[in-house]
């Protein structure tokens, strides 16, 4: 037997999420929250999981920053002028082409619109577009990786 985390009662003990957070609970602080099967709660709610570090590179088509070089090169753009329109860095646009530098997602839509090309594999368009808010969402690529599997 444990103690409930809320209330230090010994009691069986449910895990269950009270505001946002994940409590081992008696009978009677479950009633407080959401009970969770599985770690999953049951009403979905905006849960904040810890996103697993799972190798970054996968979400990448193979040798990208071979891609992202070569499509500026088609376009005619320096890294200089692919980094004035991206509003980043030189340094990280050589960074980025020389395969030293994972850039964040938004900053990879935003390149493969400004390319128009593709360097995040099996991620389909409508989920893209649909699903992510990149605007207000902090989305990760750990959070594609995710939605890659759904
Ligand atoms: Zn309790």
């Amino acid at each position: 037997m444990v103690e409930c985390e809320l209330c230090g009662k010994t009691a069986n003990l449910t895990p269950a999420l009270v505001e946002d957070t994940k409590f081992l609970v008696c009978p009677s602080c479950l009633q407080h929250g959401t009970k969770l099967i599985d770690d999953v709660a049951l009403v979905p709610q905006t849960i904040k999981k810890p996103v697993k570090h799972e190798e970054p590179w996968s979400v990448f088509v193979d040798k990208f920053n071979l891609k992202v070089k070569s499509a500026r090169e088609k376009l005619n753009l320096t890294q200089e002028e692919l980094a004035k329109k991206l509003n980043e860095k030189v340094s990280l646009i050589h960074n980025l082409e020389s395969g030293h530098f994972i850039p964040p997602i938004n900053l990879t839509i935003k390149i493969e619109n400004l390319l128009k090309i593709n360097i995040l594999q099996e991620v389909e368009e409508d989920i893209k577009n649909k699903t992510i808010d990149f605007k207000s969402s902090e989305l990760t690529i750990g959070d594609l990786i995710k939605l890659k599997k759904k």
